[in-house]
Protein backbone atom coordinates (compact mmCIF):
# COMPACT_ATOMS: atom_id res chain seq x y z
CA UNK A 1 0.00 0.00 0.00
CA UNK A 2 1.89 3.34 -1.11
CA UNK A 3 1.64 6.18 1.39
CA UNK A 4 2.73 9.69 0.79
CA UNK A 5 2.54 12.98 2.48
CA UNK A 6 2.26 16.60 0.63
CA UNK A 7 2.75 19.35 1.58
CA UNK A 8 0.04 22.31 0.63
CA UNK A 9 0.88 25.33 2.64
CA UNK A 10 4.40 25.58 4.75
CA UNK A 11 3.82 29.74 6.14
CA UNK A 12 2.67 30.57 9.16
CA UNK A 13 0.53 33.74 10.37
CA UNK A 14 -1.55 33.97 6.48
CA UNK A 15 -0.87 33.27 2.58
CA UNK A 16 1.46 34.79 0.78
CA UNK A 17 2.01 34.21 -2.84
CA UNK A 18 5.42 32.52 -1.68
CA UNK A 19 4.01 29.74 0.78
CA UNK A 20 0.32 28.63 1.20
CA UNK A 21 -0.83 28.63 5.25
CA UNK A 22 -0.40 25.49 6.93
CA UNK A 23 -1.92 22.12 5.23
CA UNK A 24 -0.57 18.88 4.71
CA UNK A 25 -2.29 15.76 2.93
CA UNK A 26 -1.54 12.51 4.16
CA UNK A 27 -2.45 10.20 0.88
CA UNK A 28 -3.09 6.17 1.90
CA UNK A 29 -3.80 4.55 -1.78
CA UNK A 30 -6.12 7.07 -2.69
CA UNK A 31 -7.74 8.02 0.46
CA UNK A 32 -6.16 11.51 1.28
CA UNK A 33 -6.27 13.20 5.20
CA UNK A 34 -6.26 16.81 5.90
CA UNK A 35 -4.20 18.02 8.27
CA UNK A 36 -5.00 21.61 9.22
CA UNK A 37 -6.77 24.06 6.34
CA UNK A 38 -5.31 27.37 6.17
CA UNK A 39 -6.81 30.33 4.06
CA UNK A 40 -6.61 28.97 0.08
CA UNK A 41 -5.81 25.33 0.93
CA UNK A 42 -8.42 24.92 -1.88
CA UNK A 43 -6.49 26.07 -4.51
CA UNK A 44 -3.39 24.75 -3.21
CA UNK A 45 -5.18 21.30 -3.53
CA UNK A 46 -5.97 22.68 -7.26
CA UNK A 47 -2.34 23.06 -8.27
CA UNK A 48 -1.33 19.58 -6.48
CA UNK A 49 -1.55 16.49 -7.96
CA UNK A 50 -4.31 15.71 -4.97
CA UNK A 51 -8.04 15.32 -5.43
CA UNK A 52 -10.13 17.02 -2.59
CA UNK A 53 -12.82 15.00 -3.76
CA UNK A 54 -10.83 12.44 -1.83
CA UNK A 55 -10.77 14.00 1.26
CA UNK A 56 -12.27 11.82 4.28
CA UNK A 57 -10.24 13.26 7.00
CA UNK A 58 -9.47 16.39 8.31
CA UNK A 59 -8.20 16.96 11.54
CA UNK A 60 -7.33 20.38 12.66
CA UNK A 61 -4.40 21.22 14.98
CA UNK A 62 -5.45 24.11 17.08
CA UNK A 63 -8.43 27.30 16.11
CA UNK A 64 -5.86 29.55 15.00
CA UNK A 65 -7.05 31.00 11.55
CA UNK A 66 -4.08 30.11 9.63
CA UNK A 67 -4.89 26.35 9.95
CA UNK A 68 -8.31 26.42 10.33
CA UNK A 69 -9.86 29.61 7.82
CA UNK A 70 -9.51 27.48 4.42
CA UNK A 71 -11.89 23.96 6.17
CA UNK A 72 -15.46 25.74 5.32
CA UNK A 73 -14.57 27.23 2.00
CA UNK A 74 -12.97 23.85 1.03
CA UNK A 75 -16.00 22.05 2.29
CA UNK A 76 -18.21 23.86 0.08
CA UNK A 77 -15.94 23.58 -3.04
CA UNK A 78 -15.77 19.84 -2.59
CA UNK A 79 -19.46 19.75 -2.56
CA UNK A 80 -19.68 21.93 -5.70
CA UNK A 81 -17.35 19.14 -7.68
CA UNK A 82 -19.89 16.46 -6.37
CA UNK A 83 -22.40 17.52 -8.97
CA UNK A 84 -20.34 15.03 -11.66
CA UNK A 85 -22.04 12.51 -13.90
CA UNK A 86 -22.47 9.90 -12.49
CA UNK A 87 -22.88 11.15 -9.28
CA UNK A 88 -20.50 10.19 -6.18
CA UNK A 89 -21.69 8.03 -3.09
CA UNK A 90 -21.55 10.78 -0.41
CA UNK A 91 -19.20 9.77 2.32
CA UNK A 92 -19.80 11.29 5.71
CA UNK A 93 -16.04 13.44 6.19
CA UNK A 94 -15.13 13.23 9.72
CA UNK A 95 -13.71 16.18 10.89
CA UNK A 96 -10.92 16.28 14.42
CA UNK A 97 -10.32 19.00 15.94
CA UNK A 98 -10.64 21.03 19.61
CA UNK A 99 -13.74 22.04 21.35
CA UNK A 100 -15.31 24.97 19.52
CA UNK A 101 -14.82 23.48 15.89
CA UNK A 102 -18.17 22.15 15.82
CA UNK A 103 -19.88 25.83 16.71
CA UNK A 104 -17.23 27.56 14.28
CA UNK A 105 -18.37 25.16 11.37
CA UNK A 106 -22.16 25.09 12.07
CA UNK A 107 -22.38 28.93 12.11
CA UNK A 108 -20.12 29.71 9.24
CA UNK A 109 -22.00 27.00 7.17
CA UNK A 110 -25.31 28.26 8.28
CA UNK A 111 -24.93 32.09 8.31
CA UNK A 112 -23.51 31.73 5.28
CA UNK A 113 -26.41 29.46 3.76
CA UNK A 114 -23.99 26.58 2.87
CA UNK A 115 -25.28 23.75 1.53
CA UNK A 116 -23.13 20.27 1.27
CA UNK A 117 -23.97 17.47 -0.78
CA UNK A 118 -22.08 14.94 1.66
CA UNK A 119 -22.79 14.36 5.42
CA UNK A 120 -20.11 15.62 7.59
CA UNK A 121 -19.24 14.95 12.06
CA UNK A 122 -17.21 17.00 14.10
CA UNK A 123 -15.22 15.05 16.69
CA UNK A 124 -13.93 17.29 19.69
CA UNK A 125 -11.01 17.14 21.33
CA UNK A 126 -11.64 18.48 24.98
CA UNK A 127 -8.36 20.36 25.81
CA UNK A 128 -6.90 20.89 29.22
CA UNK A 129 -6.52 23.61 31.15
CA UNK A 130 -2.30 23.34 30.87
CA UNK A 131 -2.16 23.85 26.93
CA UNK A 132 -1.88 27.50 26.74
CA UNK A 133 -2.13 30.74 28.96
CA UNK A 134 -5.53 31.24 30.91
CA UNK A 135 -6.50 34.34 27.83
CA UNK A 136 -5.64 31.84 25.28
CA UNK A 137 -8.39 29.40 26.47
CA UNK A 138 -12.12 29.17 25.37
CA UNK A 139 -15.25 29.02 27.85
CA UNK A 140 -17.38 26.41 27.45
CA UNK A 141 -20.12 29.30 26.56
CA UNK A 142 -18.06 29.98 24.04
CA UNK A 143 -17.45 26.97 22.10
CA UNK A 144 -21.37 26.02 22.91
CA UNK A 145 -23.12 24.97 20.17
CA UNK A 146 -26.62 26.78 19.54
CA UNK A 147 -29.41 25.91 18.28
CA UNK A 148 -30.25 22.40 15.69
CA UNK A 149 -27.60 20.79 13.83
CA UNK A 150 -26.01 22.12 10.50
CA UNK A 151 -28.51 19.91 7.86
CA UNK A 152 -25.73 17.48 6.83
CA UNK A 153 -24.21 17.51 10.16
CA UNK A 154 -24.34 14.13 11.81
CA UNK A 155 -23.82 14.06 15.74
CA UNK A 156 -19.94 14.33 16.64
CA UNK A 157 -18.00 12.53 19.07
CA UNK A 158 -16.18 14.35 22.50
CA UNK A 159 -13.24 12.77 23.06
CA UNK A 160 -11.78 13.50 26.58
CA UNK A 161 -8.29 12.90 27.28
CA UNK A 162 -7.80 9.63 28.34
CA UNK A 163 -5.99 9.94 31.93
CA UNK A 164 -4.22 6.18 31.69
CA UNK A 165 -2.26 6.94 27.90
CA UNK A 166 -2.63 10.39 29.01
CA UNK A 167 -3.91 10.73 24.60
CA UNK A 168 -6.94 11.25 22.55
CA UNK A 169 -7.92 7.78 20.48
CA UNK A 170 -9.33 9.50 17.45
CA UNK A 171 -10.37 6.19 15.48
CA UNK A 172 -9.21 2.57 14.72
CA UNK A 173 -9.71 -0.01 12.17
CA UNK A 174 -7.86 -2.54 10.55
CA UNK A 175 -5.06 -0.66 8.65
CA UNK A 176 -4.66 2.25 11.28
CA UNK A 177 -4.81 4.06 15.10
CA UNK A 178 -4.72 7.23 15.02
CA UNK A 179 -4.40 8.97 18.64
CA UNK A 180 -3.65 12.83 19.48
CA UNK A 181 -1.38 14.51 22.79
CA UNK A 182 -1.40 17.50 23.69
CA UNK A 183 0.87 20.77 22.42
CA UNK A 184 1.30 24.05 24.31
CA UNK A 185 0.50 27.32 22.57
CA UNK A 186 -1.38 29.87 22.54
CA UNK A 187 -4.30 28.41 22.81
CA UNK A 188 -4.49 24.61 22.88
CA UNK A 189 -3.21 22.87 19.95
CA UNK A 190 -2.29 19.69 19.36
CA UNK A 191 -0.39 16.86 17.34
CA UNK A 192 -1.61 13.60 15.66
CA UNK A 193 0.12 10.00 15.56
CA UNK A 194 -1.32 7.99 12.55
CA UNK A 195 0.43 4.34 13.21
CA UNK A 196 -0.36 2.07 10.77
CA UNK A 197 -0.72 -1.73 11.47
CA UNK A 198 1.41 -4.05 11.75
CA UNK A 199 1.07 -6.67 8.86
CA UNK A 200 1.84 -10.64 7.99
CA UNK A 201 5.31 -11.08 6.28
CA UNK A 202 5.31 -12.63 3.08
CA UNK A 203 4.17 -16.44 3.03
CA UNK A 204 7.32 -19.09 2.72
CA UNK A 205 6.40 -20.51 -0.80
CA UNK A 206 9.08 -22.43 -0.99
CA UNK A 207 8.67 -24.56 2.41
CA UNK A 208 4.68 -24.98 1.69
CA UNK A 209 5.16 -26.65 -1.86
CA UNK A 210 7.49 -29.21 0.08
CA UNK A 211 4.74 -29.59 2.03
CA UNK A 212 2.53 -29.86 -0.41
CA UNK A 213 0.48 -26.86 0.17
CA UNK A 214 -1.03 -26.07 -3.18
CA UNK A 215 -1.09 -21.82 -3.96
CA UNK A 216 -4.77 -20.46 -3.64
CA UNK A 217 -7.17 -20.09 -0.44
CA UNK A 218 -5.58 -22.06 1.89
CA UNK A 219 -2.29 -19.62 1.70
CA UNK A 220 -5.22 -17.08 1.86
CA UNK A 221 -6.17 -18.34 5.16
CA UNK A 222 -2.44 -19.24 6.56
CA UNK A 223 -1.46 -15.29 6.01
CA UNK A 224 -5.12 -14.60 8.09
CA UNK A 225 -3.59 -16.04 10.80
CA UNK A 226 -5.72 -19.70 10.63
CA UNK A 227 -3.61 -22.65 11.16
CA UNK A 228 -4.17 -25.61 8.92
CA UNK A 229 -4.19 -29.36 9.01
CA UNK A 230 -2.73 -31.00 6.66
CA UNK A 231 -3.85 -34.38 4.73
CA UNK A 232 -1.34 -36.26 7.40
CA UNK A 233 -2.71 -34.83 9.95
CA UNK A 234 0.02 -32.32 11.02
CA UNK A 235 -1.37 -28.77 12.00
CA UNK A 236 0.46 -25.99 10.46
CA UNK A 237 0.48 -23.21 12.12
CA UNK A 238 1.20 -19.73 10.23
CA UNK A 239 4.07 -18.66 12.28
CA UNK A 240 5.56 -21.96 10.71
CA UNK A 241 5.40 -20.86 7.14
CA UNK A 242 5.29 -16.52 7.73
CA UNK A 243 8.34 -14.49 7.38
CA UNK A 244 8.55 -11.69 10.14
CA UNK A 245 5.59 -9.15 10.20
CA UNK A 246 5.99 -5.91 8.38
CA UNK A 247 6.14 -3.18 10.64
CA UNK A 248 3.16 -0.69 10.30
CA UNK A 249 4.29 2.99 9.37
CA UNK A 250 4.18 6.30 11.99
CA UNK A 251 3.28 9.43 10.80
CA UNK A 252 3.18 12.13 13.48
CA UNK A 253 2.07 15.81 13.14
CA UNK A 254 2.57 18.39 15.58
CA UNK A 255 0.34 21.84 14.90
CA UNK A 256 1.60 24.74 16.31
CA UNK A 257 4.23 24.31 20.32
CA UNK A 258 6.86 25.53 22.18
CA UNK A 259 6.71 22.02 23.96
CA UNK A 260 4.84 19.21 23.62
CA UNK A 261 2.90 17.78 27.29
CA UNK A 262 3.09 14.76 28.66
CA UNK A 263 5.33 11.75 28.50
CA UNK A 264 3.73 9.45 26.98
CA UNK A 265 3.43 11.82 23.55
CA UNK A 266 7.26 11.04 23.27
CA UNK A 267 6.23 7.52 23.42
CA UNK A 268 3.48 8.05 20.99
CA UNK A 269 6.12 9.79 18.30
CA UNK A 270 8.55 6.89 19.55
CA UNK A 271 10.47 5.80 15.93
CA UNK A 272 7.90 7.68 13.44
CA UNK A 273 8.76 6.85 10.53
CA UNK A 274 8.16 11.12 9.81
CA UNK A 275 7.90 14.18 12.37
CA UNK A 276 6.31 16.94 11.13
CA UNK A 277 7.09 19.58 13.51
CA UNK A 278 6.68 23.71 13.53
CA UNK A 279 10.31 25.87 13.02
CA UNK A 280 8.44 29.40 12.80
CA UNK A 281 11.74 31.14 13.12
CA UNK A 282 15.47 30.33 14.13
CA UNK A 283 16.91 29.61 16.96
CA UNK A 284 18.68 33.02 17.51
CA UNK A 285 15.24 33.74 17.78
CA UNK A 286 14.27 31.21 20.29
CA UNK A 287 13.24 33.97 23.00
CA UNK A 288 10.49 35.67 20.59
CA UNK A 289 8.99 32.35 19.23
CA UNK A 290 8.64 30.71 22.77
CA UNK A 291 6.92 34.13 23.78
CA UNK A 292 4.40 33.57 20.59
CA UNK A 293 4.09 29.83 21.74
CA UNK A 294 6.39 28.47 18.65
CA UNK A 295 9.80 26.56 18.11
CA UNK A 296 13.29 26.80 16.37
CA UNK A 297 14.82 23.99 14.18
CA UNK A 298 16.93 23.45 17.63
CA UNK A 299 13.84 22.85 19.29
CA UNK A 300 12.67 20.49 17.08
CA UNK A 301 15.21 18.65 16.49
CA UNK A 302 15.22 18.26 20.18
CA UNK A 303 11.66 16.32 20.28
CA UNK A 304 13.03 14.36 17.32
CA UNK A 305 16.37 13.55 18.99
CA UNK A 306 14.41 12.17 22.23
CA UNK A 307 12.10 10.13 19.90
CA UNK A 308 14.85 8.79 17.44
CA UNK A 309 12.33 9.65 14.47
CA UNK A 310 13.63 8.66 10.90
CA UNK A 311 12.98 12.14 9.80
CA UNK A 312 12.20 15.24 10.82
CA UNK A 313 10.12 17.79 8.27
CA UNK A 314 10.09 21.20 9.62
CA UNK A 315 7.25 23.05 8.33
CA UNK A 316 5.24 26.46 9.47
CA UNK A 317 7.66 28.84 8.71
CA UNK A 318 7.68 33.14 9.08
CA UNK A 319 6.97 34.41 5.81
CA UNK A 320 10.24 36.43 6.18
CA UNK A 321 11.46 33.35 5.20
CA UNK A 322 11.45 32.55 1.20
CA UNK A 323 11.38 29.57 -0.41
CA UNK A 324 15.16 28.18 -1.19
CA UNK A 325 14.49 28.66 -4.85
CA UNK A 326 14.10 32.37 -4.53
CA UNK A 327 16.63 32.95 -2.08
CA UNK A 328 19.13 35.20 -3.36
CA UNK A 329 22.68 34.92 -2.03
CA UNK A 330 23.20 37.18 1.17
CA UNK A 331 19.85 38.88 0.93
CA UNK A 332 17.14 39.03 3.65
CA UNK A 333 16.53 35.46 5.63
CA UNK A 334 18.02 32.36 4.91
CA UNK A 335 15.44 29.34 5.01
CA UNK A 336 18.78 26.67 4.64
CA UNK A 337 19.58 28.04 7.78
CA UNK A 338 17.07 27.03 9.36
CA UNK A 339 17.87 23.50 8.01
CA UNK A 340 21.63 23.75 9.35
CA UNK A 341 20.38 24.63 12.56
CA UNK A 342 18.69 21.36 13.41
CA UNK A 343 21.21 19.60 11.24
CA UNK A 344 23.92 20.79 13.65
CA UNK A 345 21.36 19.42 16.28
CA UNK A 346 21.14 16.16 15.19
CA UNK A 347 24.53 15.10 14.13
CA UNK A 348 25.44 11.83 14.44
CA UNK A 349 22.09 10.71 15.57
CA UNK A 350 21.04 9.46 12.26
CA UNK A 351 18.11 11.56 11.51
CA UNK A 352 17.08 13.41 8.50
CA UNK A 353 15.94 16.77 8.57
CA UNK A 354 14.16 17.42 5.22
CA UNK A 355 12.80 21.53 4.84
CA UNK A 356 9.09 21.11 3.49
CA UNK A 357 7.86 23.80 0.78
CA UNK A 358 4.41 23.98 -0.58
CA UNK A 359 3.75 21.07 -3.05
CA UNK A 360 6.67 18.67 -1.77
CA UNK A 361 6.05 15.03 -1.82
CA UNK A 362 7.75 12.60 0.69
CA UNK A 363 6.56 9.25 -0.04
CA UNK A 364 6.94 6.45 3.18
CA UNK A 365 8.48 3.08 2.14
CA UNK A 366 7.34 0.28 3.91
CA UNK A 367 10.17 -1.21 6.09
CA UNK A 368 11.38 -4.85 5.96
CA UNK A 369 12.88 -5.03 9.69
CA UNK A 370 12.29 -2.77 12.99
ZN1 LIG B 1 0.11 28.82 12.90
ZN1 LIG C 1 -1.12 28.99 16.17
Amino acid sequence: MSMDLTFLGTGSAYPSPHRGASALVLRTDGDCWLFDCGEGTQTQLMKSQLRAGRITKVFISHLHGDHVFGLPGLLCTVSLNMTSDPPQRPRCVDIFGPRGLRHLLRVTLGLTASQLLFPYAVHELEPTSDQSPEEGQLSREVTMEHGSLHPQEQVGRSIPLDPHSDTYLLFEDERFEVKAFRLYHRVPSFGFCVQERDRPGRLKTELLKELGVKPGPLYGRLKSGQSLTLDCGRVLTPEEVLEEDIPGRKVCVLGDCSSVLGSSSRQLCSAADILVHEATLGDEQREKAVEHGHSTPKMAAALAQECNVRKLVLYHFSQRYKPSTLQKEGEGDDICELKRQAEEALQGTGTEVVLAEDFLTLQILLKRTR
